[in-house]
């Protein structure tokens, strides 16, 4: 089956290897030079499984509304004159209640079991390293009320199977030891030791690299136009090599028996030309990646800080911080004042957190942080869309939100099962299919799988 896949991010090479392991003919189309260089490229790094609450939430839309004038808050709406934006923000309301919450947890931890498991066999299959580091994640919480709210949480994943456990601020310390001199100001914490962190860019790149060692064919370098539509399949794709303009150079129409759309937030928009209406929205994070100036005091278990719900991940001799959602539209700037100033937050913070451990010092006053930003392809449940759409040959992955690394080895080769006709084993709705079983405990279907 000759199969094309669409964007070379995380989800988009995991989708083609998978699909490659199934015995298909592949190819990967991207604009960019290579894979993982836009959403994929410097995330948190965190496999997370075990911490992977929805953003929609009882308290979500007051956390909102509170935080709608401060630059620094870790979820900051936008409003703008878009349509797709005041639609999504709709939904995103509807699902925010516990009802929806309890739901969209159970399908999240169940892909996060499966995609666990797709990882550490892609692992194994391919020696790829990444800075992988099996040590768990923590959670520490600087203010008594969000640690005992914490203890809900906790209660609530044990229910689907997740060993996340409260732990004091002594025990906190001596998981990572790294956090001692803002030890005072932590009151407690919670830990899953399953959980790992690793290079989303580093591995996603070396397994494009495994890929193409394999057959798969690239062609990166060229915008996707177009999904040309017969009747009521797709029967191929428009591209253009970028750089040449409409009338240079004639387009590439590519034939496939099956296309697969993984191109991040930019899905939507696409899928909307041929009639496929996704709520996906782009919501912007930043990430710092600092140089380490003493990397025996810097953490090695992969951390979020509560307070300013940031993460950090330890990737070699560099420390990943990453965090904050806007939603306001497709903005990836990072020299607007806001954006400086979610970045210097970032800064500030690990210099508080761990003084003298990195160099945070911020390009104004010296320093050489690699501060990035990227759009999070987030859906309104957190929950992506994988599976086929209601055109023949036209199937999608794509809306990983928050959890795009954590989730991408198990939804290429869930995406890679069904299209061979398969099931994946496991509790999940798939696009384009009916409910599934609910309730069941994801971790033990995934053990028994
Ligand atoms: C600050 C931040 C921190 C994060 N931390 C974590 C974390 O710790 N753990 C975790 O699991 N997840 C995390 N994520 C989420 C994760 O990074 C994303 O979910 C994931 O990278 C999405 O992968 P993707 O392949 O869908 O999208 P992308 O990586 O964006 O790939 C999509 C590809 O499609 C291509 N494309 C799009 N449109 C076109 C077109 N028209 N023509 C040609 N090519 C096109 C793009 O060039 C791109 O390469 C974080 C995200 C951010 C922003």
């Amino acid at each position: 089956m000759n199969t094309i896949v669409l964007g070379a991010g995380i989800i988009g090479i995991s989708t083609a290897w998978h699909l490659r392991e199934r015995g298909h003919e592949v190819t990967v189309i991207d604009r960019q030079p290579g894979a993982a260089l836009e959403t994929s490229f410097a995330n948190a790094a965190q496999i997370s499984v075990s911490y992977c609450e929805p953003w929609a939430n009882r308290a979500a839309p007051w956390k909102a509304l509170k935080w709608m004038f401060d630059k620094e808050a870790p979820l900051l709406f936008r409003p703008r004159m878009d349509w797709d934006q005041w639609r999504w923000c709709l939904r995103f309301l509807a699902q925010c209640n516990d009802a929806a919450f309890a739901r969209n947890v159970q399908q999240i931890v169940a892909l996060g079991a499966y995609s666990h498991a797709a990882l550490k066999d892609l692992v194994r299959a391919t020696g790829i390293e990444y800075h992988r580091l099996e040590r768990g994640i923590a959670h520490f919480y600087t203010d008594q009320k969000s640690f005992d709210d914490a203890g809900h949480a906790v209660e609530l994943m044990r229910r689907f199977g997740v060993q996340r456990r409260i732990v004091s601020r002594d025990e906190l310390l001596q998981i990572e030891p790294a956090f001692r001199a803002y030890g005072d100001r932590i009151t407690g914490g919670t830990y899953t030791s399953t959980d790992e962190s690793g290079d989303a860019r580093v591995f996603t790149q070396q397994l494009a690299q495994r890929c193409a060692e394999r057959g798969v064919r690239f062609l990166y370098g060229h915008d996707v136009l177009r999904l040309n539509r017969m009747g009521d399949a797709i029967e191929s794709v428009a591209v253009r090599a970028r750089g040449t303009s409409a009338g240079g150079q004639k387009d590439q129409i590519l034939k496939a028996d099956a296309v697969v759309v993984a191109c991040g937030s930019y899905s939507a928009p696409l899928l909307r030309t041929v009639g496929v209406d996704l709520p996906i929205y782009p919501g912007k994070g930043y990430s710092a990646t600092f140089p380490l100036l003493k990397p025996e005091g810097a953490p090695m278990v992969s951390t979020i800080d509560d307070g300013k719900k940031i993460a950090m991940s330890r990737l070699g001799d560099f420390l990943r911080v990453a965090g904050t959602i806007e939603l306001g539209g497709w903005d990836l700037s990072l020299d607007s004042p806001l954006a400086r100033a979610r970045c210097h937050m970032l800064s500030r913070r690990i210099e508080q957190i761990l003084p003298g451990v990195c160099d945070t010092r911020t390009p104004e006053e010296g320093g050489n942080p690699q501060y990035w930003t990227g759009l999070r392809p987030a859906t309104p449940t957190n929950i992506p869309f994988i599976g086929r759409t209601r055109l023949g040959g036209l199937w999608v992955n794509a809306g990983h939100g928050t959890l795009g690394w954590t989730h991408g080895a198990g939804s290429g080769k869930a995406i890679a099962e069904l299209i061979s006709g398969e099931r994946p084993a496991m509790d999940f709705r798939f696009l384009g299919e009916g409910a599934t079983r609910q309730g069941a405990n994801p971790l033990s279907i995934a053990a028994r799988a």
